[in-house]
């Protein structure tokens, strides 16, 4: 709590020259080192988050793609729990594949647990094999779908961003974020997924400081 106020002290007084954003990558398994250039070109810092502590550094969080069902593992194994869900609510999160599926309410093929944040159902591995992995151009930027979920329903609330083949692709809802693809490994930095996930992250960061404090 503490650590979290000092940042936001930290964010205040860095507000005319410059705002110092760290952007987090839950680096447990999957696809995290990727994210660096993307989050440096946009002028953030990129921090590995591996504990508690590394969660209250950060002013957003990015849940890779990976294997959703080893990373919920893992969050289990470390006890992150209950403050992983602490940052989802405290901070703009954007869930990449893996993460989206544990963003997801619900999860089919197979069932698995989910942390219910986004209204959205997904179903795991429904492109095929790793065979089956696949680039293709998202708004004009080539990403990559690799064992990738399809986003089977999406509740009223929840604005799509993209579609690919008619289906959504790229969703969010409030401070929330969500892509079924991996824009993170086209080394044309940055990506324009990253740029709106940081441009939420600044919003947010500014929010939180207040315009009186500003002055
Ligand atoms: N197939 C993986 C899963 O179900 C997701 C793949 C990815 O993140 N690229 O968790």
């Amino acid at each position: 709590m503490f650590q979290r106020l000092q940042r936001s002290l930290d964010l205040q007084t860095e507000v005319g020259k410059k705002i110092s954003i760290h952007i987090g990558v839950l680096s447990l398994q999957g696809c995290i080192q990727p994210h660096e250039p993307h989050l440096k070109a946009l002028g953030a810092t990129f921090v590995e988050v591996k504990t508690k502590e590394d969660l209250n550094q950060i002013d957003g969080l990015i849940l890779p793609g990976g294997e959703s069902t080893s990373i919920l593992k893992l969050i289990d194994l470390f006890s992150l729990e209950t403050d992983l869900m602490k940052t989802f609510n405290q901070v703009p999160t954007w869930g990449i594949c893996a993460g989206a599926i544990l963003m997801a309410r619900k999860v089919a093929s197979p069932k698995q647990k989910s942390f219910k944040i986004l209204n959205i159902t997904v179903q795991r591995n429904s492109y095929g094999r790793q065979s089956d992995s696949f680039n293709t151009e998202i708004d004009g930027y080539c990403v990559s779908f690799i064992r990738a979920p399809k986003i089977n329903w999406v509740g009223p609330e929840i604005h799509v961003l993209a579609r690919y083949n008619q289906e959504p692709v790229w969703v969010s809802y409030g401070h929330w974020m969500a892509s079924t693809f991996h824009p993170e490994l086209n080394s044309n930095t940055p990506s324009p997924m990253h740029r709106q996930f940081f441009e939420s992250v600044v919003k947010h960061a500014q929010s939180k400081i207040g315009p009186k404090k500003l002055r």
